[in-house]
């Protein structure tokens, strides 16, 4: 599978690597693994990336992403974490200035957009393909970079409880932990730090939750006015879906919140039983089977119905 990767980077010298909107953990952890790497191997190379939660500014050098590229044209971009090129967190001007594309991905493919693709649907995280195509490179996985890693693979797998998890994975992690990777601090950092505006978002979540198909379906949507008012960004308006999925018998769980361009984002969770990015592909989203999402634009009532109306329909089957 790393073949053709490796010679995209041998024959170049200027490389970018950038993931999707709204980064979360795989997506940052993923993008500097591998710039971390790639200028152990002498090449030029820098993260793109428009904005971060917070959460993630312990993380060594994640400050020095860019936003945008200063040369006219570029030998390589990277794209990990990201199945829908128009997801990825750079300019349309700046993706068309690379010569070539490389895309590194573990999500349930609607089509690949790289002139090379390592794709590997059986994973749990994009920073597991980096993790394993930097073995195959060779490079020298430092605690730095190590922790990237490592934080990619914990986010993605529900710090290693999701089903996706695999030997595999705990096998990285095993060595990660060898190298000295402070995994204790990188989950106190992650999982169990909050912003107390965060904590009034989950109550209010809570608060605005509705329950259908006898508690089988679970909904709330967050308007934009309200994470404005707690003074929260974007990214940190995320997560929400997790706790609507607590309640005993709950399959599907979807948080919708506002977005500041009028949008608003939709997050899906399931136990297993439904398979939510086929409802997300649907509304013209994606994700995995578990994990999926999507953009409602139009009337949100109206959209929220039909949902409801396709989830209650996987119900009954
Ligand atoms: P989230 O609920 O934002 O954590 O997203 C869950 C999963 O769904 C992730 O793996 C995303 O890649 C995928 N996803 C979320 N929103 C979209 C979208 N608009 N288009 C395609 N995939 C999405
Ligand atoms: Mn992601
Ligand atoms: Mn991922």
């Amino acid at each position: 599978m790393f073949e053709q990767a490796k010679k995209l980077i041998n024959d170049s010298s200027t490389i970018y690597v950038v993931g999707h909107i709204g980064p979360d953990g795989d997506s940052i952890g993923s993008a500097f693994g591998m710039c971390l790497a790639l200028r152990k191997m002498g090449k030029k190379s820098n993260v793109i990336m428009q904005n971060y939660s917070d959460s993630f500014s312990f993380l060594p050098g994640i400050n020095e992403a860019v936003k945008t590229v200063e040369e006219d044209s570029y030998d390589l971009l990277i794209c990990v974490d990201s199945s829908d090129e128009k997801r990825l967190d750079i300019s349309l001007e700046d993706f068309n200035k690379a010569k070539k594309k490389l895309m590194i991905d573990h999500h349930k493919q609607v089509r690949s957009y790289g002139d090379v693709n390592c794709i590997d649907t059986e994973l749990p995280a994009a920073s597991e393909i980096v993790y394993n195509f930097l073995n195959y490179l060779s490079v020298d996985i430092d605690k730095t970079i190590g922790m990237y890693i490592y934080t990619g693979l914990m986010t993605d797998t529900g710090s290693f409880n999701y089903s996706s998890t695999k030997s595999s994975t705990l096998r990285a992690v095993a060595n990660l932990v060898e190298i000295g990777v402070d995994f204790s601090y990188i989950c106190d950092r992650l999982n169990h730090t909050l912003k107390e505006a965060k904590l009034k978002l989950i109550a209010k979540t809570i608060e605005n939750m509705e329950v259908y198909f006898d508690g089988k379906f679970r909904y709330s949507y967050v308007p934009y006015s309200e994470i404005y008012k707690l003074g929260l960004d974007e990214e940190d308006a995320e997560g929400m879906t997790n706790y609507l999925r607590l309640p005993e018998g709950t399959e599907v769980a979807v948080y919708v919140r506002g977005k500041s361009d009028g949008t608003n984002k939709v997050s899906m969770r399931s136990g297993g039983k439904v398979d939510v990015s086929q409802i997300a592909i649907q509304f013209g989203g994606g994700g995995h089977v578990r994990a999926a999402g999507y953009t409602m634009k139009e009337d949100i009532e109206k959209e929220k119905q039909e949902l409801i109306n396709i989830i209650g329909g996987k119900f009954k089957c």
